[in-house]
């Protein structure tokens, strides 16, 4: 299969969709990005690469960075975690309060930011000071490059309007599902969504999810074989908030997107992909990055279905 060629067509048959969507403007650094920019980057398990567009441009990684929290607090808690934050599909956008009232502070999944926000918390209550740190350092190792770090501005943009996620934090901490205090704990948050990185690091950072919780390139055991799969299975039923049935519908495999136009994707034993595209669908997610994986799945067969 010639990728770089199909890379190529996806390049040309999304053009037409760069008049649509809108870049997010509730994080006022957000919209600020450039409108134009489209990257995409596919690396096989046998470290073969394929990059097309602005592959090297860094963006944030936004609520990516769910997968990477989740994946560490679960090495630490296995099962435990489960009591604070459940594993089932939301049907309600990535910030809403509403369900996390009648279910009494337990958010549905690690992947709308209710939950995400419980993960940072229990990995403060692990690291303590140093739970940024050790976030950013599992970011480096899973993309295999120590040049990762995170963006100032853009933090101190979403801690000035995070309004949202600062009533998510008080509703969970008066459910007694927030440990540590809730500055520390949204600081730490916002810190790891406006961590920077590339497609082409992105898709490196998502192989280990692709070979049953092995870094292929590096040969490290990142997790085992059953958590792997859990998380995939979650990036699949609820990684995409209320349009995650959507995507699985038109993608067919398990991807996380952030509001920062970033979505990755994982194709089972073969690949990992990643997408950029900064202006965003009314659910949120980058809307050429998706159109862009749904003709990915449609051209070459690689859906999980
Ligand atoms: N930092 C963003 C927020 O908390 C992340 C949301 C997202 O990427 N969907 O609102």
């Amino acid at each position: 299969m010639d990728l770089d060629a199909i890379l190529k067509e996806i390049q040309e048959e999304i053009q037409k969709y760069f008049t649509k969507g809108k870049l997010p403007n509730y994080i006022p650094m957000l919209a600020q990005a450039d409108e134009s920019d489209f990257a995409m980057s596919i690396i096989t398990l046998d470290g073969e690469e394929y990059h097309i567009g602005c592959s090297n441009k860094k963006f944030s990684i936004q609520s990516i960075s769910k997968v990477f929290t989740f994946t560490l607090a679960l090495e630490h808690y296995s099962k435990e975690l489960y009591k604070r934050v459940g594993h089932e599909p939301s049907g309600d956008p990535f910030n809403s309060l509403v369900q996390l009232e009648y279910e009494s502070g337990i958010p549905r999944n690690p992947f709308i930011n209710a939950g995400a926000i419980v993960t940072t918390d229990c990995l403060a209550s692990i690291f303590e000071d140093n739970a940024f740190n050790e976030i950013l350092d599992f970011m480096k190792k899973v993309s295999g490059d120590q040049n990762i770090s995170f963006d100032k501005n853009i933090f101190i943009s979403e801690l000035g309007h995070g309004f949202q996620n600062f009533a998510l934090i008080n509703l969970m901490k008066s459910y007694h599902n927030i440990k540590n205090p809730i500055d520390d704990v949204i600081q730490i948050y916002f810190k790891q969504c406006s961590i920077m990185m590339t497609t082409k690091q992105l898709a490196h950072s998502m192989l280990f999810l692709a070979n049953h919780g092995k870094d292929p390139l590096t040969n490290e055991s990142i997790l085992n074989e059953s958590k792997a799969k859990r998380i995939n299975s979650l990036m699949l039923t609820c990684g995409h908030y209320d349009a995650s049935g959507d995507f699985a519908y038109k993608v067919g495999l398990p991807g996380k997107s952030g509001v920062g136009g970033g979505i990755v994707a994982v194709v089972p034993k073969k690949m990992a992909i990643s997408v950029y595209s900064p202006k965003l669908n009314v659910y949120g997610n980058s809307l050429i990055g998706t159109k862009a994986l749904e003709l990915f799945t449609t051209k070459t067969g690689l859906s999980i279905f």
